[in-house]
């Protein structure tokens, strides 16, 4: 026993040195953390975010699009499987109303998501992007629209989008197989690749307590955003919808999810690595315990309020209060209490240089 406990901590150490671990080693970790706690392992994620990016957490402004997804994720609630959800598609007019108020409450990145809605060509994007970076020349354009073609991805950003955030979702093909209906793993990866090719400043990412995830399953999304090497990483607790067909399942714990968070900030030093809206949705307090696990990115929402609630990934999805871009002074106190600071620049990666 007096070993294990010294080989965990001993692990730990080695991590935070070189940033890489085996799988066999990171399962150990996994298996052991909690007999030993992650406390010593939150502590070199902290002190390693504080070596890169300092005690800053960047704000990045998330609209909503359109909660139309020809897509058949099993798990999301919006996906194209379920006929209960009430489908909003915003209008031109209606995003650049929420960046303009973004803009004005001090966001410097706004972040377009949505499902896989065809109706926005890349006709549309393109000139929705024009028009962004026109008004606002000094702000960074994210999309977050699913899979697309390599033109389609090319054409974006040669319109002017910065970054582009496409979860790998779980890097264990077969689990990821078993939650998608007509989607393919390769497909995803391929995607991936592409806008990394293209010269995106990339976020992948995946969820922590997926049914039927292993440890090993785990260490493989480490390893896989080890070999990526993608700017942003966007990872959050799994939880269950109550229109799929996970709906009984138990969500991803608070405490696998803040490991994991340390993990990949000890595996990427470098990463803009956000505190997610699903992690806030399973414990009040779970945006600051992101924060202290290595996370420095916030999203809060600018949807237009009246459509926060159709945009319905999971049960329980917080779009009020602290999360809403409208309280952005609240939010701000609440991070300072942590231990940081707002940062409302660009904040792009440190690779890009910019800032
Ligand atoms: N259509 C875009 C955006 C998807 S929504 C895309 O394909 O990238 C953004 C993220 O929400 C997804 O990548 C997924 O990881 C997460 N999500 C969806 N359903 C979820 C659930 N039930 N629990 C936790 N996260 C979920």
């Amino acid at each position: 026993m007096v070993n294990e406990k010294y080989l965990f901590r001993y692990l730990i150490d080695k991590l935070y040195r070189d940033n890489y671990l085996r799988e066999d080693e990171i399962v150990f970790l996994l298996e052991n953390v909690k007999l030993y706690g992650n406390d010593y392992l939150i502590q070199k994620a902290d002190e390693t975010r504080r070596r890169v990016y300092g005690d800053r957490v960047f704000m990045r402004g998330l609209i909503e699009i359109s909660n139309y997804c020809k897509r058949q994720c099993r798990y999301c609630g919006i996906s194209a499987l379920n006929p209960k959800v009430h489908r909003y598609r915003l209008t031109k007019e209606e995003i650049l109303a929420s960046c303009d108020k973004g803009y004005g409450l001090g966001f410097r990145t706004f972040v377009l998501q949505g499902g896989e809605d065809s109706q926005f060509t890349d006709d549309l994007l393109t000139d929705l992007i024009y028009e962004i970076k026109e008004r606002y020349p000094d702000a960074a354009v994210t999309l977050s629209l699913g899979e697309r073609s390599f033109q389609s991805y090319r054409k974006l950003l040669g319109a002017g989008a910065d970054r582009y955030l496409l979860r790998h979702e779980t890097a264990s093909r077969e689990l990821y197989e078993s939650m998608h209906i007509n989607s393919s793993y390769d497909a995803r990866l391929e995607a991936l690749r592409n806008l990394k090719r293209l010269g995106y400043q990339v976020g992948a990412g995946f969820m922590v307590g997926i049914p039927k995830q292993t440890k090993a399953d785990l260490a493989q999304d480490l390893l896989f955003l080890k070999e990526l090497d993608p700017e942003m990483v966007g990872l959050g607790p799994f939880i269950p919808h109550r229109d799929t067909i996970y709906r009984d399942e138990e969500p991803g714990s608070l405490e696998d999810t803040l490991t994991m968070l340390a993990l990949t900030r000890l595996f990427l030093p470098y990463a803009l690595l956000p505190s997610t809206t699903a992690l806030a949705s399973i414990d009040e307090n779970g945006r600051e315990l992101g924060l202290k696990a290595g996370a420095n990115v916030v999203m809060p929402n600018l949807s237009p309020v009246h459509i926060r609630d159709d945009y319905s990934l999971y049960d329980g999805k917080v779009s009020s209060g602290y999360e809403a871009g409208e309280h952005r002074k609240s939010l701000e106190k609440r991070i300072c209490q942590a231990g940081y600071k707002v940062d409302m620049s660009k904040g792009d990666h440190i690779r890009w240089k910019s800032n």
